[in-house]
């Protein structure tokens, strides 16, 4: 799914240009047609999408410790195959 801004749709009308004749005016109802069909679409709730990396470091006691890189947990083995952090939900990208 891609979510779009349906608000900045332009309705278009092709006879408002100088075009007459029937396939004008076809054309301008199918716009007009699908402008309502996109005003009347119901809307959802979607979040942020948060991305973050595995920041890599050595703690005090010179182990290989990684550290999501938004909300701070942090992992004792390697996390690079998780695509999110299991915490705080963020999409891990590429270490830092
Ligand atoms: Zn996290």
């Amino acid at each position: 799914m891609r979510l779009i801004d349906a608000d900045e749709f332009e309705v278009i009308s092709w006879s408002a240009q100088g075009q007459r004749g029937d396939y004008a005016r076809g054309y301008d109802d199918g716009i007009q047609f699908m402008a309502e069909k996109i005003d009347k679409a119901p809307t959802i709730e979607a979040e942020p999408v948060i991305n973050a990396v595995w920041q890599y470091y050595m703690n005090d006691e010179g182990k290989a410790r990684w550290r999501c890189g938004n909300c701070g947990r942090i992992c004792r083995r390697d996390p690079h195959d998780k695509l999110r952090c299991s915490t705080c939900g963020a999409h891990m990208t590429k270490e830092a």
